[in-house]
């Protein structure tokens, strides 16, 4: 597909040995660790928390949809500036007129702090916000759950199908790049004054209200389809976790396993969501790695597998659960919060314009390159 080999790293690690083999690892002697391992407490702690923020996002944000529609006369003037966060191309658009003119958008610049935190976030622990935080992963692994208890286990895809597919994510990536990298920065503060920029929110929410046969069809395979293959969307079509992939190949941070403790039981590679060998290499470094840690819950050998800098130390300084869980809601409260507090979190429009267009969200339609509405 042309993509660099860590995106792409080889999942399956081959194990069609049956019998004995004259290159059949000597057994090596179990050093079983003592510590009891919390992160995955920490983990599905944390999906819990985010999930219900979204849910009360998502009802506070219906209701002052509604609120506007029905003509209610004590509507908020704003809407909660966190939906924003489902906003993802948005963000990158906000984004890159940050980078262009230093300033923060005045239109959905919520969206552009989010994806900061969760840029950074995948540079300092992986791509964690995927599995620690992101609602439709947290959704997606409990689907492959639930596969799990009936059928017994997940099924994996064939590799020569499940390579290729997992490029799509990276191409879908590369359209939206591909977009934006066309606009000037006054084309994108105009896309987001744009009727259409400004209910984006509105618009996404009437899909999922308003959602014709097509789209319960795809929604219903894709329900489907995770609940035989682990993190089904998350693997082939998510563009925003491509997009935090990148960033995490940049990270100094990595899964280690350390080949003298570990005994060569494979279970880390067994549990891997991501299907990626841990058991067979010693760092991982692929764009998949989403930091779950499950490999290393799993792991019964005293000091064989963790979250590490590999590069900075020898041995390399180990990084505990405990300081990835601190980190992750560091960073998240710290970059909400300041923006919160210097005032750069709600989108600047007035009331009035809201009052306006949202009722006729239906009617906005997408500027296209050309428009004068966006032109340069
Ligand atoms: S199980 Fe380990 S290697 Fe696999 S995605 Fe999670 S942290 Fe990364
Ligand atoms: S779980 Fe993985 S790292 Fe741990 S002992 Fe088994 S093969 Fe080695």
């Amino acid at each position: 597909m042309g993509l660099p080999s860590q995106l792409l790293e080889p999942s399956f690690p081959q194990r069609t040995q049956t019998g004995p083999s004259p290159f059949a690892r000597t057994k090596k002697k179990l050093k079983r660790r003592l510590d009891r391992d919390y992160s995955q407490l920490a983990r599905r702690s944390y999906q819990a928390a985010f999930l219900l923020l979204n849910v009360w996002l998502g009802g506070a944000f219906y209701f002052w949809v509604r609120r506007l529609e029905t003509g209610a006369s004590s509507a908020d003037i704003t809407p909660p500036p966190g939906i924003d966060g489902w906003l993802p191309i948005a963000g990158l658009m906000n984004l890159k007129y940050f980078l262009l003119t230093g300033l923060v958008p005045s239109i959905h610049p919520a969206a552009m702090f989010l994806l900061v935190t969760f840029l950074a976030m995948s540079f300092l622990f992986r791509k964690a916000f995927c599995s620690w935080l992101c609602p439709v992963g947290t959704l997606s692994e409990y689907l492959g759950l639930l596969g799990q208890k009936i059928f017994g286990r997940n099924f994996r895809i064939w590799r020569w199908i499940d390579i290729p597919l997992r490029g799509l994510k990276y191409f879908l990536l590369g359209f939206f790049v591909w977009a934006i990298s066309s606009m000037s920065a006054a084309a994108i503060a105009n896309f987001m004054r744009s009727d259409y920029g400004l209910v984006a929110g509105v618009k996404m929410l009437n899909f999922f209200r308003h959602m014709g046969e097509t789209g319960l069809i795809v929604v219903g395979i894709l329900v489907l389809a995770s609940v035989f293959v682990q993190n089904f969307w998350c693997r082939y079509l998510c563009p925003y976790g491509a997009l935090l992939g990148f960033a995490s190949l940049l990270s100094p941070v990595r899964i280690r396993r350390e080949p003298e403790p570990c005994i060569d039981c494979g279970k880390c590679a067994k549990v891997c969501p991501s299907s990626l060998p841990v058991d067979k290499l010693v760092t991982i470094k692929s764009a998949e790695c989403t930091g779950c840690l499950e490999c290393v819950a799993i792991c019964p050998a005293e000091g064989a597998l963790h979250l590490a800098l590999p590069q900075f130390s020898n041995p390399p300084k180990r990084i505990p659960s405990w300081a990835m869980a601190a980190g992750i809601a560091v960073l998240f409260f710290g970059v909400v919060g300041y923006a919160k507090a210097v005032g750069l979190w709600e989108s600047h429009v007035p009331g009035a314009v809201y009052r306006q267009l949202v009722p006729h969200a239906s009617e906005a339609c997408h500027p296209m390159p050309g428009d004068p509405e966006i032109s340069r």
